[in-house]
């Protein structure tokens, strides 16, 4: 068996200057000391605006914090005339471990296509970061029942062209889009008939691509309207490895006792 170690992520969004992140953090950092968490048994990572990183950096690096931390995008290019764009390669300078790779507010705001997503999470990985693939469906696919199809053909086209050891490395997040940021959480059910579709997947369909034990190395996480309230009984689903939380992520007690959720 695989340790999966349940990944706990916090999507900032756009919010948060450089400053109140760095005292986010710094909160954030003695919330969970003092309630003695375990980063052995529980990783704990943010994804503040691009502006924030240096001093993200500086402060998790320089006082050796147990936070990890990454972006929320970045470009599929390393470098050149893209204005506006960041690369991966000025994400692994900063020490970022992961990127979040088509969140559906750049899929659906930015009109971002399964095939750039695809173009990003391999800039991802040429730089040594681990990408956070995200993928879910709105709500009228949801209403015609053809959600997990939907859902599958975004992971299939997201990790098409990688090794296995990169699949096995990857992060997927399914953010079933009607339940971000608008309260409407699905149930522990949902999560996990989505996540098991998706290893699943992984193990049946694209077996004959990927070595036999991606499907149980690669850590598979739930998004949308997470809280303290649900956390604990969507992570307590077999195939569901961890939460990336939006909006309760910018609160330093529901984000720590999120983190905390064995309790
Ligand atoms: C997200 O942005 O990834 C998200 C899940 O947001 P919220 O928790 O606010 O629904």
């Amino acid at each position: 068996t695989f340790d999966r170690r349940p990944l706990i992520a916090g999507n900032w969004k756009m919010n948060l200057d450089h400053m109140q992140g760095i005292t986010f953090l710094q909160k954030l950092a003695w919330t969970l000391d003092d309630a003695g968490h375990d980063p052995a048994r529980v990783e704990v990572s943010v994804f503040p605006p691009f502006t924030d990183l240096r001093g993200v950096q500086t402060l998790v690096k320089g006082d050796s914090l147990d936070i990890v931390y990454g972006a929320q995008d970045l470009s599929p290019e390393d470098s050149g005339a893209y204005t506006g764009d960041i690369s991966g390669q000025f994400l692994a300078r900063l020490e970022c471990s992961y990127v979040l790779v088509g969140h559906s507010e750049r899929r659906t705001l930015h009109r971002e296509s399964d095939e750039l997503v695809n173009r990003k999470v391999h800039a991802a990985f040429r730089h040594g970061l681990v990408p956070i693939l995200c993928v879910g469906e709105g709500l009228e696919i949801r209403q015609a029942g053809s959600h997990v199809e939907h859902t599958l053909a975004q992971v299939r086209s997201g990790v098409a062209g990688l090794s296995s050891e990169q699949v096995a490395t990857l992060v997927i997040a399914y953010e079933p889009v009607w339940a971000i940021g608008t309260g409407e959480v699905a149930g522990p059910e949902d999560a996990q008939e989505m996540c098991s579709a998706i290893r699943g997947a992984i193990r049946a369909e694209l077996e004959a691509l990927f070595a036999a034990d991606t499907a149980a190395r690669i850590r598979l996480l739930y998004g949308g309207s997470v809280k303290a309230a649900n956390a604990a009984s969507i992570l307590r689903e077999r195939d569901v490895d961890g939460v990336l939380v939006g909006g309760a992520s910018l609160d330093v007690a529901e984000f720590a006792s999120i983190v905390r959720f064995e309790e």
